[in-house]
């Protein structure tokens, strides 16, 4: 898809996540980084966070029916050419997306890519996703996902694999397709050397089709990262709504997301955001 070209129609990506009222994160974050990868952003909103650079004081879910409806009514219509989850709150929010995306052909059960951000946590602590939900991701969720983009705090939550370096990254890899992942994203971002310093470089593992992927990036040491898990995720399904394929879609992602880091910026008295950048 030429998203450029006057009078055509750009290629749709759905964001199935939450808001920030303060706009650095999740569906915010999702609908920025779909703009600037030159996707249209359709959006289905799971909960509403009362959120600023802070972190999250409050959260009010939307009716797991809301949830469904919106992701009925955007592929009704307009079509979805990818879709991403990330924060999903609840065990039946995460069913009724799940029904929804059957029916309208998301996920690889259909012919529209999806791209699972298993979102558990924000950076401050807070829960975005009830404890009684994380089986609901294993069991429902990933057996759908076109691609997984777990951070190491999720991989530990998920498969309970403390990764630490690029054998246990393989390891966490195989436990995620295990559960019926196709292919997964394992994001060293936050790995720290044997020796307690941080890495130079960030190394994320793209491990699809019985071959492993390395994506390298030098490690920038920046205080305003907010939202950067959800503008990867969100990057990657634009490529993959461009038609790219999913390796080609990680390269844009990575890509993507190192340029927004670069050039994240303070905001407020905490957390400022990643800037995403054409
Ligand atoms: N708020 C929402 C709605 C999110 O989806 C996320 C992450 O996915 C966050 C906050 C946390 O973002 P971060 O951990 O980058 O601060």
């Amino acid at each position: 898809a030429d998203a450029g070209r006057r009078g055509e129609s750009p290629a749709v990506a759905l964001s199935i996540a939450g808001t920030d009222s303060g706009g650095g994160a999740g569906m915010t974050a999702d609908v920025r980084a779909f703009a600037a990868c030159g996707v249209h952003g359709a959006v289905a909103v799971t909960a509403v966070t009362v959120q600023n650079s802070l972190g999250v004081s409050d959260v009010h879910e939307v009716p797991p029916d809301v949830v469904a409806a919106q992701i009925r009514t955007v592929a009704g219509d307009m079509g979805v050419d990818a879709a991403k989850t990330g924060m999903l709150a609840t065990r039946s929010i995460i069913e009724a997306v799940v029904a929804a995306c059957d029916e309208v052909g998301i996920g690889v059960t259909g012919s529209t890519p999806f791209v699972v951000d298993p979102v558990a946590a924000s950076m401050s602590g807070s829960p975005l996703l009830a404890d009684d939900a994380l089986d609901a991701v294993r069991t429902e969720l990933l057996p759908r996902a076109t691609l997984v983009t777990p951070n190491l705090d999720e991989i530990a939550l998920l498969v309970g694999v403390k990764v630490v370096d690029e054998a246990s990254a393989r390891e966490a890899a195989a436990a995620l397709h295990a559960l019926g992942a196709a292919a997964v994203l394992v994001k060293g971002g936050h790995l720290e050397a044997s020796s307690g310093r941080p890495q130079q470089e960030c190394v994320d593992l793209l491990s699809v089709d019985g071959e492993v992927h390395e994506f390298r990036s030098p490690r920038l040491d920046r205080p305003h990262t907010h939202g950067g898990g959800d503008s990867l995720a969100s990057a990657i399904t634009a490529g993959l709504a461009r038609g790219m394929s999913l390796v080609d879609a990680v390269g844009l992602g990575k890509e993507f997301i190192t340029r927004a880091v670069e050039h994240s910026y303070p905001l407020g008295a905490g957390h400022g955001p990643v800037r995403a950048m054409p």
